[in-house]
């Protein structure tokens, strides 16, 4: 397989960081963004064992002025080298939400991490993607209104929700230039977020979710597809 650049939010742990190593394993080159790459221990290893390959970069995908400044840095490690594919993975679910008690703190976490992050940080690096690449928006098929039978996780449904309209036009954004953008759902996977009874190992739904990346077409970009490539209902 080609050398490929890519770029992973939420790299420092779950999903984000099984993402960076299974892109590493393909010898592509990763840049992998956290929060606070001071104390992601598990990337800086990485980094460590990948010189050249694997490049640490903060970014806060809630702070639209972290995005600015990424575009900045990302510039000057990928030697203006342009993105095969981005994966915006970085996500926030509180849990234990009741009806007459949910919290706009809560709604607005989830609204600028889930949905508001992802967009705008394509919307900042869209000259830094090459034009065929792949942008690979993590959802959840709990942000499926077709699929909605009971109220729960409502500030993380609803953040998502967003997030799957924000995919839908970022692909008519970039159609012009041949750029993938699809929502994809891991399955249930056992992070910290998805808890230890989860079905799915991250390195199971990974791989999946990377197999579905390879086999895109044109045709796919604006859909919403689980890590076996089935498609789901909005
Ligand atoms: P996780 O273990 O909780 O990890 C979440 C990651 O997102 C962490 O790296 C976290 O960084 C990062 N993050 C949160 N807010 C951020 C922000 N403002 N800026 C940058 N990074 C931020 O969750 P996961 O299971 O790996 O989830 C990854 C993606 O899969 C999420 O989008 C999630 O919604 C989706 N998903 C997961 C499941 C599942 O079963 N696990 C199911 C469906 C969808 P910090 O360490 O700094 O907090």
């Amino acid at each position: 397989m080609d050398r490929r650049h890519c770029l992973v939010t939420g790299a420092n742990r779950g999903l984000g960081l099984e993402f960076v190593r299974q892109l590493l394993a393909r010898r592509h080159h990763v840049v992998a963004t956290c929060r606070h790459p001071g104390k992601a221990t598990a990337l800086n290893t990485l980094a460590g064992e990948y010189p050249g390959r694997l490049h640490v970069l903060p970014l806060d995908v809630a702070e639209p002025r972290s995005h600015a400044e990424l575009a900045r840095e990302l510039a000057l490690v990928t030697d203006g080298e342009k993105l095969d594919l981005l994966v915006n993975n970085a996500g926030v679910l509180r849990g234990s939400e009741r009806f007459g008690h949910v919290q706009p703190a809560d709604l607005e976490a989830s609204f600028r991490t889930n949905a508001m992050g992802p967009f705008l940080l394509v919307q900042t690096l869209a000259s830094q993607i090459a034009d065929g690449g792949t942008v690979a928006n993590i959802s959840s098929e709990v942000g499926s209104i077709a699929l909605r039978q009971e109220f729960r996780t409502p500030s993380y449904a609803i953040g998502k929700a967003a997030q799957n309209m924000a995919t839908s036009l970022l692909a008519q954004a970039l159609e012009s230039r041949r750029i993938k953008v699809v929502a994809l759902h891991p399955g249930w996977v056992q992070t910290d977020m998805g808890g230890e009874q989860a079905a799915l190992t991250a390195q199971e739904s990974v791989a999946g979710l990377l197999q579905v990346i390879d086999h895109l077409d044109e045709d796919d970009s604006g859909g919403f597809l689980d890590w076996q490539g089935q498609t789901l209902p909005w």
